[in-house]
């Protein structure tokens, strides 16, 4: 497969292998009625491995996600068979409801209405923190 087979649509290149899955579920893809492909594994010169997410349709990707998740990715927008655009994938500096407070005493986990919300602290971890208890993210190897 490759990016000549979609004519419009967003392929998010040079994911690190393994994590297509995970931006998969927090994009929301599942929910899509398009067509979507998870090729993992993928042989790349420049990373050994690396997962590629294509998608049949010109959705508004939350750059968001990407930036948290994994900030070396490539989203490619195609129209008409060509590239149109490239996306430059910066580190969020403010996450709105991409992950979840783990602290119980949260306001957020008493209070499902306030929004979840992460400020960076930290680029060089990257450390994110809760805005409302200052609770650190799960940096993204530890597993759930
Ligand atoms: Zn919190």
């Amino acid at each position: 497969m490759n990016i000549d087979s979609i004519k419009n649509g967003i392929v998010i290149d040079h994911i690190t292998a393994g994590r297509g899955m995970t931006l998969y579920n927090l994009l929301g893809l599942d929910s899509l009625d398009c067509s979507v492909a998870i090729i993992k594994n993928v042989a790349s010169s420049k990373m050994g491995k690396k997962d590629i997410i294509k998608i049949d349709s010109e959705i508004d990707v939350d750059l968001d996600v990407l930036g948290y998740v994994d900030p070396g990715v490539t989203v490619n927008v195609i129209r008409n068979g060509a590239l149109v655009e490239k996306k430059k994938i910066e580190l969020p500096l403010i996450l709105n409801g991409v992950i979840r407070c783990r602290n119980p005493r949260c306001i957020t986990s008493t209070e499902p209405s306030i929004p979840q919300r992460f400020r960076l602290t930290d680029p060089n971890g990257p450390v994110y923190r809760c805005v409302w208890c200052e609770a650190r993210a799960k940096a993204k190897n530890e597993n759930e």
